[in-house]
């Protein structure tokens, strides 16, 4: 697994097709999203190369329910006694209440989504979570703001990080060939764009999105977007 300095004191870990970040510095280590079920040995190695452990964590963060990114959530918060966090409309999915909303999935999705489903094995509930309102500032990277960012799922959530002037999309944006793009296997895919417009008015330089590589150039580059597969 590859660990990625994206800003000082943000790090991307690339877990086989999905990212994870991992934010240190003066207010402790958080953890946002935690890529599939099992992957939580993966992860600590990787806090391990950036010379932290697992008892360092001090909160996780998800920017959606969808196994890929909430799968390891379970694993990790219970051994570390930590508070796990997502948006609020995402909050019922991720204790297991009820199922999710399963994704509208297009015609021009439907190849990717077949292989990129195959092998995901549902996430474990996460019993207990803090949910997140849009304007909610979190200790984290000297204040990150919480933006509602409906769409992808109800309760999809970015982090604004303004003093470094990063977004963290989760999957309202994706990475493609250096490019943005309205992140695939949506709920509301209206909602989606909206919430990318959204993101896209921010003033930021580097955009983290779920999967793909970091976006530079990212407010330009998030006005530029593309919905290639709708
Ligand atoms: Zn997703």
């Amino acid at each position: 697994m590859d660990v990625t300095e994206v800003v000082p004191g943000l790090h991307l870990l690339s877990l086989d097709f999905v990212n994870a970040y991992v934010w240190h510095g003066p207010d402790g280590v958080t953890l946002i999203d935690t890529g599939l079920s099992g992957t939580g040995p993966a992860i600590e190695t990787a806090l391990e190369q950036l010379g932290l452990h697992r008892s360092d964590l001090r909160r996780i963060v998800l920017t959606h329910f969808h196994d890929d990114h909430a799968g390891s959530a379970a694993e990790l918060a219970s051994r570390s006694g930590i508070p796990v966090l997502v948006g609020r409309g995402d909050a019922p999915f991720v204790r297991g209440e009820v199922p999710g909303p399963p994704p509208v999935v297009t015609p021009a999705e439907q190849a990717l989504y077949a292989v990129a489903t195959a092998d995901v094995r549902p996430a474990p509930a996460v019993p207990v979570v803090e949910p997140l309102d849009d304007g909610h500032v979190l200790d984290v990277a000297g204040d990150a703001v919480v933006l509602a960012v409906p769409g992808h799922t109800p309760g999809s959530i970015a982090l604004h990080l303004p003093r470094h002037g990063v977004v963290i999309t989760g999957d309202t944006v994706a990475e493609h060939q250096g490019r943005a793009i309205l992140g695939p296997f949506n709920t509301d895919r209206a909602g989606a764009w909206a919430s990318l417009q959204r993101l896209a008015s921010l003033d930021v330089d580097v955009a983290c999105p779920g999967h793909g590589r970091p976006i530079t150039g990212a407010a330009a580059a998030l006005r530029r977007a593309t919905d290639p597969f709708g």
